[in-house]
């Protein structure tokens, strides 16, 4: 089969690799589309470490299952699936507390040294199988990754009905986190951003106001759209210094931050912002095994719109150029799905 490795610091090359041997309980999936992740690109540039290569990147997938192993059931050939891309143990204290996110014999498929699916075929195990409708999109699918990431941030601010909401950072996990958060109905939803074409999408997608840091004062932005009473929740979908600060300071006295961004390892923080106003900050990491489900039902279901967020379909050959271009243009792409089929 034809799959994309990642074989040395920004270097992709298209090889031929043998099929994937599959275990009792695993699928092969027909991989139909994978989405490129920010993080495959900083892996690529060999700035995270988080991909060691030689390796297969891709973890934003679906597909249509070519074979099951002998122990599979309630699936067959054909069947069209999400896959749910933490392989969590199931036995250890967080996965019996249903946080499979924080597995501890976690492996996560196109991270590290596990190879992903940013290939023709790629063998998965039937638990980390969500069901999709005959037909659907496995294009659109592999976005519930993503979404997901999303969802799972926004699980965690509680109540947000008749909040004052900001979320900093316009790229694919902030439009996420929007639409997320839109359907929960919130009072008033703020998305800042340096580029005004990231600003546009989110204000098309239901924003209320937008702040363009690159031009407005954040903070008397925000005193003026809120009449001064400022932000109930923030999430922080950078990961920077700079916003970090912003998503504490911007909060109301016991308001909350939700720290989703994650590009900077350590950084300094006003800990009077936190502790004299009596401020929550919280991090969120990825998903539950059940919240990417809640996730593949709100995309099923047509609940989520990632029209505007699909900018654009590409063939395993391509996708060397996909990195590229993410690197190099990242204001022009939100999301970038390779179709191994095409
Ligand atoms: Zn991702
Ligand atoms: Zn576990």
């Amino acid at each position: 089969m034809k799959a994309l490795r990642f074989i040395a610091e920004k270097t992709l090359e298209i090889t031929t690799m043998p099929e994937p041997v599959l275990e009792g309980e695993d699928v092969l999936v027909r991989v139909r589309g994978c989405g490129v992740c920010g993080s495959d690109v900083h892996g690529w540039l060999g700035l995270t470490g988080r991909r060691i290569p030689p390796m297969t990147m891709g973890h934003e997938f679906a597909g249509e299952i070519a074979e099951c192993g002998k122990d599979v059931q309630g699936y067959r050939r054909g069947d069209l699936v999400a896959v749910q891309p933490i392989n969590f143990c199931g036995s250890c204290a967080p996965c019996r507390q249903g946080l499979t996110n924080m597995c501890t014999n976690k492996r996560f498929f196109g991270v590290l040294d596990e190879d992903g699916a940013m290939a023709e075929y790629v063998a998965v195990p039937q638990k980390l199988l969500y069901r999709l409708p005959d037909g659907f999109d496995c294009r659109v699918a592999a976005m519930a990754e993503p979404y997901a990431v999303a969802f799972g941030s926004v699980a965690k601010a509680g109540d947000v009905e008749g909040k004052t909401v900001l979320i900093i950072g316009a790229g694919m996990i902030g439009q996420c986190i929007l639409q997320n958060v839109l359907l929960r109905k919130p009072g008033a939803v703020i998305v800042s951003d340096l580029s005004e074409s990231r600003l546009k999408i989110a204000k098309e997608l239901g924003a209320n106001h937008t702040v363009n840091t690159k031009k407005d004062d954040f903070f008397k932005a925000l005193q003026d759209l809120t009449d001064e009473s400022m932000i109930d929740i923030c999430f922080e979908a950078v990961g920077i210094e700079a916003t970090a600060n912003q998503s504490i300071k911007c909060l109301k006295v016991g308001g909350k931050a939700i720290w989703v961004g994650m590009s900077q390892k350590e950084m300094t923080i006003n800990m009077q912002d936190i502790v004299c106003s009596a401020r929550t900050v919280l991090g969120s990491f990825n998903y539950t095994h059940a919240e990417f489900g809640c996730v593949v039902d709100l995309l099923v279901q047509g609940r989520l719109d990632y029209s505007t967020l699909l900018s654009k379909i590409v063939a395993l050959n391509d996708a060397p150029a996909a990195f590229k271009a993410l690197h190099e243009r990242p204001g022009d792409y939100l999301k970038i799905v390779i179709d191994p089929t095409i």
